[in-house]
């Protein structure tokens, strides 16, 4: 593989028509769209407890020339918001299929929110899930991420700066020995959270609508945008490193 790195546009933390919290337009035809335009070049889709949207948006971000990790956010019991990101999508539906044993089986009424949508590439819905995917699963942080461990997968602490959802804002601090592999920042300039040592840092837009896609942007130090390369650049190591955009 001939080594040539350069900047790539990352956003890492974006929720599909799955997340019953995102608007409509959340597909993958007008992601995809929305993400070229904003010069990205590699997503993550990180639905609530469910990585099942990943193959369409997959599928579309070939013909966009966008590549995708597949991804999702868990909340915890203490509801701290973690995300995740695997080498390959066969893990992390394994992991999906685990998780869900340990999350409440409360039904969508439909009438209160919008409907949970699987999606093919062409914004066809293919599946409306009716299990309400927003409730934290009953499983504690720490273990939550052993049970990711048994996966490839970087495990990355959620919006760590925010004041709902957030490690800082459910546990008040960050355990010393906690095993991840990085923090997600939204908005650096809100406030400086206190970040551990040899952890990388990510900006995330955890958009919910097509306009926010791109608000937060990770530039990637890289030899191409992929799953590999992210891990080697939250280590900082090989040469790979990441920054926020307009840092520079
Ligand atoms: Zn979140
Ligand atoms: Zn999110």
């Amino acid at each position: 593989m001939i080594l040539y790195l350069q900047w790539y546009n990352f956003d890492l933390h974006i929720h599909s028509v799955l997340s019953p919290c995102s608007t409509w337009d959340m597909s993958p035809k007008k992601v995809l769209a929305e993400a070229k335009k904003k010069g990205l070049d590699l997503i993550g889709i990180t639905d609530h407890h469910s990585v099942r949207n990943y193959p369409g948006f997959c599928k579309r971000g070939k013909i966009s020339g966008v590549k995708l990790i597949p991804a999702m956010e868990v909340q915890t019991k203490e509801e701290v918001h973690l995300l995740l990101y695997f080498r390959s999508y066969q893990q992390a539906l394994r992991f999906e299929v685990e998780i869900l044993k340990k999350s409440p089986s409360i039904m969508d009424d439909v009438t209160a929110i919008k409907p949970q949508c699987l999606v093919n590439d062409n914004d066809m819905v293919i599946k409306v899930e009716k299990r309400l995917l927003l409730f934290s699963v009953d499983l504690p942080l720490d273990t939550v991420i052993k049970l990711a461990r048994t996966y490839e997968v970087l495990v990355i602490l959620a919006h760590i700066n925010r004041p709902a959802f957030s490690i800082y804002s459910q546990l008040g601090f960050i355990p010393p020995d906690i095993d991840i592999d990085g923090v997600e920042i939204d908005n650096y300039t809100n406030c400086k959270p206190i970040i551990p040592k040899n952890v990388g840092i990510i900006y995330g837009s955890d958009a919910h609508d097509l306009p926010t896609i791109g608000r937060f942007v990770t530039q990637a130090w890289v030899n191409e945008p992929t799953w590999e390369e992210l891990k080697l650049a939250l280590r900082n190591i090989e040469g790979r490193w990441l920054r926020r955009k307009d840092d520079s």
